[in-house]
């Protein structure tokens, strides 16, 4: 049998880094560390190690196609598929940017959801039986889904949309975003808070859709980690970054055959309905 594996995207610093962590403690196999910039993923590899960890890495740049493909490769190659998934890399703007809004929605939409929707899209399918998929959301996206129109939001809770309804909703609010018109047409005014808001309707629809998948007991929820403090919160948070790695670890390691939860959110460790 071939080892089992983890890849935590963004994992360089932050929750990402803390995920690792854990899984070298916790995860009976290999763990990937992964970075869009190969120094510093190795330099945090070298941190690790230092710690008496040994962590693998791998670079990934989940904004580029190219370094998905060569990820998705390397994984088939060598393991054969993969065992747990955790997609927590992202980007936030800070609140005194001067980044125009347009521009923030767009890049924020970019990488916070459609590079998690494509780093998914090439490696769901080779998650193996009994594989777990984590993709770290933020309550944020319940606030922006509770901020939306009704009808707005009932688009995006619809138990029928589906993933690529879902892709022209977060390109509707890119454009909209672009010439003003985002409130008017019923979003929040949070370009973070509408890509997670997209991540965790996101991951409902992914389990519908594995529930429905040849492959037994695979399970993919969101969560958010809490207000930890890292680069993103400049420092601000009230958890430690190991204890905002908590709940996305608790959910890459449930265990084998308990069946839920699947496709829900959580934070601190429990259910939030949205
Ligand atoms: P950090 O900014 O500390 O770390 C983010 C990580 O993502 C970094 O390793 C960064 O790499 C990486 N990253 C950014 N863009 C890309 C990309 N295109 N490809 C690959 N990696 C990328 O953030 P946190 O650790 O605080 O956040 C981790 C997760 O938790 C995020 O999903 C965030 O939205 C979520 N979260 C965090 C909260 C908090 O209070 N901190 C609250 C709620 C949710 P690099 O070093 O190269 O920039």
């Amino acid at each position: 049998m071939t080892r089992r594996i983890a890849v935590v995207t963004g994992s360089n610093k932050g929750i990402g880094f803390a995920i690792v962590r854990a899984l070298c403690k916790q995860f009976d196999g290999d763990v990937y560390l992964t970075a869009r910039d190969e120094g510093r993923g190795r330099k945090a590899v070298e941190n690790l190690e230092k710690e008496g960890l040994h962590p693998k890495f791998h670079q990934l740049d989940i904004t580029n196609q190219e370094s998905i493909d060569n990820l998705q490769k390397y994984l088939k190659d060598k393991y054969g598929g993969l065992d747990v998934l955790v997609n927590n890399a992202a980007i936030a703007y800070k609140l005194n940017d001067a980044t125009p809004f347009a521009e923030q929605a767009k890049f924020t939409i970019a990488c916070n959801f459609t590079g998690t929707l494509d780093v998914c899209k090439a490696l769901l399918p080779l998650i193996k039986p009994h594989g777990r998929v984590v993709n770290v959301a933020s309550v944020g996206g319940t606030w922006a889904l509770d901020k939306m129109s009704p009808e707005r939001a009932s688009k995006f809770k619809s138990p029928s949309l589906t993933e690529t309804e879902l892709v022209s909703l977060l390109e509707d609010f890119v454009n909209a975003a672009s010439d003003g018109t985002h409130t008017e047409k019923g979003y929040p005014n949070s370009a973070a808070g509408t890509a997670k808001a997209g991540v965790i309707v996101l991951t409902g629809i992914q389990a519908r859709d594995l529930n429905n998948d040849p492959r037994e007991d695979i399970l993919i929820n969101t969560c958010c980690p809490g207000y930890v403090k890292t680069d993103m919160s400049s420092h601000q948070g009230t958890k430690t970054p190991d204890e905002g790695a908590e709940t996305p670890v608790y959910l890459a390691l449930l265990p084998q055959n308990v069946g839920q939860p699947q496709g829900e959110m959580l934070s601190d460790k429990k259910i939030v309905k949205w």
